[in-house]
């Protein structure tokens, strides 16, 4: 009996340092906004839990911290998130006091989605002179997760991760992912069937989140109601938004839910363009439970 508990005692010290998990239990994983906690179930299947730190109705800059997030970090096995400072208002302090040493920066279950997709609109200024002009992008555009390619790309670190924190369940990760890039695939070509009638079309968009998708439907972005990332539009630059829309045949106004619609409106109004107001994460209705499901109702809302 002494001889047991004191081998108890020395594997459940060296399970500690080693941050080595029972072979029984699921993966558990963190995930920032729903869209990776649906990627992260595609790929895990059932050998992951997975939890959402935001609703996909919310602005994903601006979750409330809530005791609860910081329960879910202190937990998890795995972090996954959008980067590129997306979260920077939220995240990294619930992080910091969840006291998890598995998923803190440099760790295998801290999983920046973003180092699996090629980062655009990098700026050339320096990120902390853009942050203080109140600029929320400053490290490069984080709204990619909606085109094919940053969703294979994502799936794929996401799996190669899984396997890492978790070595038995490898053939299980990559015959998931192999069969989410299969239907993906037949996917892909089905929506770029669907959105033919959307290529070369111009655009408006509230905030800057829309330019991966723009990029892959072949949409030409002309402008965008906020007159910079994260700051609210003035009337001049309103005016001359207008003015621009009206010279050059914008066509559509895209707006997330979580946006003030009616100075979209305004906008499409005054610009003589049709408003669209598209969801952007899964669970921004309750329909949309899925990233296959998000992409198709995107779809369907500009193609209406
Ligand atoms: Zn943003």
């Amino acid at each position: 009996m002494r001889s047991l508990s004191k081998f108890l005692l020395t594997a459940s010290i060296l399970t500690g340092l080693l941050g080595a998990r029972p072979a029984e239990a699921k993966l558990r994983v963190a995930a920032s906004i729903e869209t990776l906690a649906d990627l992260c179930r595609q790929v895990g299947g059932d050998r992951v839990e997975v939890t959402a730190l935001s609703h996909g109705y919310q602005d994903p800059h601006f979750v409330e911290a809530k005791p609860s997030l910081v329960l879910a970090l202190n937990r998890a096995d795995a972090l996954v998130y959008v980067g590129l400072d997306l979260e920077i208002g939220w995240l990294p302090p619930l992080v910091q006091q969840s006291r998890n040493q598995r998923i803190q920066r440099g760790q295998v279950g801290n999983i920046d989605a973003s180092t699996a997709i090629k980062v655009e609109d990098v700026p050339n200024i320096p990120a902390d002179q853009l942050r203080a002009l109140g600029d929320i992008h400053p490290l490069g555009n984080p709204h990619y997760w909606i085109p094919p390619k940053s969703a294979r790309g994502i799936a794929r670190l996401l799996a190669q991760r899984f396997a890492e924190i978790d070595a038995p369940g490898a053939g299980a990760y990559q015959a998931a992912l192999a069969a989410f890039e299969h239907r993906l695939d037949a996917k892909e070509k089905e929506w770029a069937k669907a959105a033919a009638p959307l290529r070369g079309i111009k655009i408006v968009t509230y905030h800057k989140s829309w330019s991966y998708l723009a990029g892959w439907l072949g949409m030409q972005e002309v402008g965008y109601v906020e007159s910079k990332p994260g700051i609210p539009p003035t009337a001049s630059h309103t005016g001359q938004l207008i003015d621009l829309m009206r010279k050059s045949n914008v066509k559509l106004v895209i707006v997330e839910s979580f946006y003030p619609a009616n100075l979209a409106r305004f906008v499409a109004e005054n610009g003589h363009a049709r408003l669209v107001v598209s969801p952007s994460d899964v669970g921004a209705t309750s329909a949309i439970k899925s990233y296959f499901d998000l992409v198709d109702a995107v779809l369907q809302a500009l193609l209406q």
